[in-house]
Parts: structure tokens; C-alpha cells; sequence
């Protein structure tokens, strides 16, 4: 059992991460395989535990982004086909075949009649279509024909799949995705015309498996839905998700602070009234974004207050002046639920440094406000001028997770 020291970490959910399979399933034909995408170390939530859950659910197969994940999800034990939907290099390839990881075809390559021989299992390609993202797969039906047919001439490899990738799935209108996903039927139904026994077809992400059920065809291979986060919630609400990771930090300091008196580093902020001012055991190398610096939010007893000041390496300031019940020690939620009223000072003071994981693990499972009182990733997320999807990915791995 790791010792907790510092009061600053995250809770990754894993019963919402097996409902949002679950609320994702329901939403495909019952034909239809899922795949979902564990890159960047499960989208920060961490890729072994997860792995775990998905090797229990009836997932088919998992996408990563390069051959070293790939091979880290090898090693967790993760038996079911796992898709590499980056570039693997050629003289990789081999590696790729032994440990059975299906690999995307790129153009660098070069010459398939010389790539090296793979030994005793063969080579799975998914070969992708270039439909209007512009950043992978044959523009053409000529160009994809001169490359099938070495791949399909090679006994040492097989053609497993064919893709292609949505621009705008969760764009404000369907036009860009639909007309993507029409070239996609066409090219697709090209290829059938000219006698390839296609293999399995996959083309929506989550916006597109929310958006559209015409769009699924043999699997689909969703990732942000999993972690319980609509792609855009104003254009794509999906209420039913579950948020899988909620982010905490504690306060050490609370002090007076006077008119006049600036707050942090470049005094970018100035009391214009009397205020109390709370420090915060987080900062941007935990991966709370710098950006959010005299504009962040965060919740303390269930309250909104805001950042002051510019977010330090591993502190940051808020303005407590309307709590009246704070106190140095109490936890503050970054994102996600409320922190349970259970978790006090006293407490986490109290307990062994050792037994503090299981104790928080513990009064979160069995805190039933918590759900009521949520600071949402997504708001987070667009006052910091970007996505949940980089907002988890970004918390650094010095932050403890915990699971529950
Ligand atoms: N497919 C590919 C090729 C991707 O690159 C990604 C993620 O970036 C996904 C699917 C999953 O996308 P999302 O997380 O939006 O569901």
C-alpha cells in the first residue's frame, strides 16, 4: 500500500467507467464491436486498472496510439486484439506480429515487398481511408488497390480492418461528418465491387457513435465516452455518463490579506478589499493549467470560489472570503465531485499515512451527495480554453490516483 503524504490527488471511478460501457453498448447494434481507445495511459486515468475492467466487459479489442503502448497493454496481461491507430515503423513490424498487435498501414513503409518477414504469427493491418481528416489513409480507391494487393500478396500478413476517422463528429452541425461518412460507404463499396473481401469496418468515434446510428458499421472505436464525458456537451448532452476521475488538493495556509496587497507570483492580482486568501497544494506540474491563473474555479464545502493570482509549479491561491467554515487542512475539489464532507483534517491527520488511501477510497464510495454537487471537467475545461480529453491527460503522474 503507497503512503499518502501530500493531500493532493485523484479518484478514478472504475464502477462509472463499466456503467459508461455499458450506456455506450446500449447505444450500437448489438452486432457492432466496441473498441476502446486506452491511449496516453488510458486518457490519464491509468491504463492498468483499466485494462482491467475491459478484460471483464464484453469490449472486443483496445487502440493505442504507438507500438511502446501497445506492448504495455501486452504486458498487463490484456489478451483480446489490441489496434495500433498510429504509425508503427517498418522494422517494428515483426514485433508488432509476435506480440499479435494489429497495426495501422502507413505510408512510410515504403515498399511492402521489402519489409522484413514476420515469424510465426501474422502481421494484422488495418488499412484507413482518407475521407476529409486529412492526416492518415489512401485519398483514392487506385492508390489503396496498389497497397492491398501486396498486403493481400504476403502470406505472412492479413488485412483485418479498414477505417476511416471523423473530423467533426461532435462538430455544431452533422454536414461534415455525413458527407465523410458517405465517401466511406462509397470507397467501401467500391472495393466490394472490385472483389476484396473487406474486413472489419470502423469508422465513429464517440461523437459519432452519439450522434448517428447509421454510422457504426462492424465496430466503432470510442474513448472520451468511456472516461464519462461527452465529446461537446452543448452540442451532444449525455447525461448519462459518469465522470470516471475527480481531482482533490487540500489547504494549507489561509491568511488575511489587505487592500493593496497583490496575491502570487507577477502580483497580477490586487485586493481592492479585505479578503481571505487560501493556498492550495496543486499547481500546473500536477497538471491544473496555468492558463486558469486569476480565472480558475474550484469548489471548497461545496462552494465556487475563485483562483487568485497565477497558478504556481505546486500551489495556487483561491479567495475563501465567503466560506465562512474554512480551515487549513480541508480538502478542495479541482473537478468532479464535491469532496465528502467524511474527509476532514482531524481525520486524514489521524490516520497512518498508509491507511489514508483506503479510507478515502472508502468515504467516497459511500458518499451518496457527492453526486449532487459536481464541479464539471467540461466547465473547467472551457475556462482553461481547452478539452476534458487534454485536461485529464495532463495530470501529472506525481498526482496519487486512487480507485475505487
Ligand atoms: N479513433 C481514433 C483514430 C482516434 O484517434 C481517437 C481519439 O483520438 C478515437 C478513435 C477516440 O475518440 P473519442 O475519444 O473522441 O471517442
Amino acid at each position: 500500500m503507497v503512503s499518502l503524504y501530500r493531500g493532493t490527488f485523484s479518484i478514478v471511478d472504475l464502477r462509472a467507467f463499466a456503467h459508461n460501457l455499458r450506456v455506450m453498448a446500449n447505444r450500437v447494434h448489438p452486432e457492432t464491436k466496441l473498441l476502446v481507445t486506452v491511449k496516453a495511459n488510458a486518457y490519464g486515468h491509468g491504463v492498468a486498472p483499466i485494462l482491467e475492467v475491459l478484460a471483464e466487459s464484453n469490449v472486443a479489442a483496445v487502440g493505442v496510439a504507438s507500438l511502446e503502448e501497445a506492448l504495455q497493454v501486452r504486458q498487463c496481461g490484456y489478451a483480446k486484439p489490441v489496434l495500433v491507430l498510429g504509425s508503427v515503423g517498418a522494422q517494428e513490424l515483426p514485433i508488432a506480429a509476435r506480440h499479435q498487435i494489429h497495426v495501422t498501414y502507413t505510408d512510410a513503409w515504403g515498399d511492402i515487398d521489402a519489409l522484413p518477414v514476420m515469424g510465426s504469427e501474422p502481421l494484422h493491418v488495418h488499412t484507413a481511408l482518407d475521407t476529409g481528416m486529412n492526416r492518415l489513409g489512401f485519398k483514392s480507391i487506385e492508390h489503396a488497390r496498389v497497397v492491398l494487393n501486396q498486403i493481400l500478396n504476403r502470406s505472412d500478413m492479413t488485412w483485418s480492418g479498414v477505417s476511416t476517422h471523423l473530423a467533426c463528429s461532435d462538430g455544431p452541425s452533422d454536414q461534415h461528418a455525413a458527407e465523410q461518412i458517405r465517401r466511406f460507404a462509397d470507397m467501401i463499396s467500391q472495393l466490394r465491387a472490385l472483389g476484396y473481401d473487406v474486413p472489419t469496418v470502423h469508422a465513429s468515434n464517440s461523437g459519432g457513435v452519439l450522434r448517428n446510428g447509421q454510422w457504426h458499421f462492424d465496430m466503432v472505436r470510442i474513448g472520451i465516452a468511456a472516461y464519462g464525458y461527452s465529446p461537446d456537451e452543448s452540442v451532444l448532452p449525455m447525461p448519462e455518463l459518469r465522470p470516471v476521475m475527480h481531482m482533490y488538493s487540500s489547504i494549507t495556509r489561509i491568511a488575511d490579506v489587505l487592500p493593496g496587497e497583490t496575491i502570487g507570483y507577477g502580483a497580477t492580482f490586487t485586493a481592492t478589499q479585505p479578503m481571505r486568501v487560501a493556498t492550495v497544494a496543486a499547481g500546473y506540474a500536477d497538471g491544473y493549467p496555468r492558463v486558469l491563473s486569476n480565472s480558475g474555479k474550484v469548489l471548497v464545502h461545496g462552494q465556487i470560489v475563485p483562483v487568485v493570482g497565477r497558478i504556481c509549479m505546486d500551489q495556487l491561491m483561491i479567495d475563501v472570503s465567503n466560506v465562512s467554515t474554512v480551515r487549513v487542512g480541508d480538502f478542495v475539489t479541482l473537478f468532479g465531485r464535491a469532496a465528502p464532507a467524511a474527509w476532514t483534517p482531524e481525520k486524514w491527520h489521524r490516520k497512518p499515512p498508509e491507511d489514508r488511501r483506503e479510507w478515502l477510497e472508502k468515504s467516497f464510495e459511500s458518499d451518496s451527495h457527492g453526486e449532487q454537487n459536481v464541479l464539471s471537467l467540461s466547465d473547467v475545461a472551457s475556462l482553461a480554453m481547452t478539452i476534458p480529453y487534454e485536461m485529464v491527460c495532463q495530470i501529472n503522474s506525481r498526482v496519487p490516483k486512487l480507485y475505487v
